[in-house]
């Protein structure tokens, strides 16, 4: 099953929580949101869950997007993905990866696709917190999903701070032949060449640059996510992915 034209007008984005195990140097979130000591699915969804009245609250649409913070960590967000999958709905998480591969591995045959998006931490902490400097561990996830049949995507949101690694980002999009979307927010702290610069990416197959106009102050900010909520947007954000999708089914 692949999302395509029908899932991105019957789409739903569903915030799990606002926490996160990162320490983005641009996010407010992990500042005002320390990590819950038992549960990360608040505990109104944990009773629709449990009493099969989900639906009533929440619509029954044909992609759900699941984003936080960091919407992977914690256990509790099985019994969610249970119910998506047997309710026949395309599940696409918004995760920055960095999640232990034993819990991944408990995800993977619930959820269709991973948006990965690229964090833009302090380097100390992100080494503090995933034992590396750089990326090196975003192709390893990306090469495990894909072994796993999961389809996926890379979400690179641009700071003043990333801008040096787009290129970089790109290979790892190149090299592993996945779509790239480039996102920035309109009232960041850019100067006109380095929004130039981020733009020529639209130039790019398989990439698109997406500005972001609002951001929404309890989700990553690595998640477009007031862009999730207009098919506008949605149709730009998914468009150029999914007719890439099509121009390769028809060879071209
Ligand atoms: S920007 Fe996203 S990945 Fe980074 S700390 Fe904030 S919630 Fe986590």
């Amino acid at each position: 099953m692949h999302s395509n034209w029908r899932d991105i007008v019957s789409q739903h984005t569903l915030l799990i929580h606002s926490s996160c195990t990162l320490r983005c140097t641009h996010c407010k979130l992990w500042k005002t949101n320390p990590l819950p000591e038992e549960t990360f699915v608040p505990s109104h969804i944990g009773h629709l869950l449990a009493d099969g009245t989900f639906f009533d609250r929440y619509p029954r649409t044909r992609l759900y997007n699941i984003i936080g913070g960091e919407p992977l960590i914690g256990t509790d967000i099985l019994p969610l993905l249970h119910l998506l999958k047997s309710a026949g709905i395309y599940t696409r998480v918004w995760t920055h990866g960095i999640v232990p591969i034993d819990h991944w591995h408990e995800i993977y045959p619930w959820i269709n696709e991973v948006a990965l998006y690229l964090p833009a931490p302090d380097r100390t902490e992100y080494r503090t917190i995933t034992g590396t400097d750089g990326f090196d561990r975003i192709p390893e996830i990306i090469k495990d999903l894909r072994r796993n049949g999961i389809r996926v995507s890379l979400n690179a949101m641009m700071t003043p701070l990333m801008v040096e690694w787009l290129p970089y980002f790109h290979d790892i999009a190149r090299d592993h032949r996945i779509p790239m979307t480039v996102t920035y927010y309109a009232n960041g702290d850019f100067t006109t060449s380095e929004k130039d610069y981020i733009h020529r990416y639209n130039w790019v197959s398989g990439t698109i640059v997406f500005k972001l106009l609002k951001r929404h102050k309890h989700s990553c900010p690595g998640v477009p996510h007031m862009a999730l909520q207009s098919p506008i947007e949605m149709a730009r954000l998914y468009g150029k992915q999914v007719s890439d999708d099509i121009r390769k089914m028809m060879g071209l």
